[in-house]
């Protein structure tokens, strides 16, 4: 349930007040940074985690430990990482032809603060770039 896609509303306010995933509660905090746990890509080895764009929210300790071992996504593989800062750079929604141009809108576009593409698109989810990323922690799917 964890890393499902969130109701736009509660990602759009969880992610901008930088809530927990589970619980909604303030996601944990160190010396490192906050903590989040994301599931591993396909090319799990290559990944270079510093820069990553999500739109997953952080995590407090308690629902993070839940949440490796309940939710399938997370089941098969997942990283654990410190930020230490998360800066919003855009979202991800439907971006649509502006007035007068043909062609189809696109679902899942990502979309940059200040691009020119910024006024066409209904966001549905708001979009952090992962910087200063300490990896606390690399688990490989289970077989
Ligand atoms: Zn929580």
């Amino acid at each position: 349930m964890y890393a499902r896609e969130l109701h736009p509303e509660r990602q759009k306010e969880a992610m901008d007040g930088l809530l927990c995933a589970g619980c909604s509660g303030p996601a944990a905090r160190d010396e490192r940074g906050m903590l989040w746990v994301l599931p591993l890509l396909d090319d799990a080895e290559d990944t270079v985690w510093e820069g990553v764009r999500t739109v997953i929210l952080p995590m407090c300790k308690k629902c993070s430990a839940k949440a490796t071992q309940s939710c399938p996504r997370l089941r098969d593989g997942h990283v654990e990482l410190r930020v230490q800062e998360a800066e919003k750079i855009g979202v991800r929604g439907t971006l649509y032809p502006r007035p007068g141009e043909q062609g189809e809108s696109d679902p899942d576009a990502l979309v940059l603060y200040g691009s020119p593409d910024e006024p066409f698109v209904i966001a549905r989810q708001i979009v952090r770039e992962l910087r200063d990323v300490t990896v606390v922690a690399f688990v490989a799917a289970v077989p």
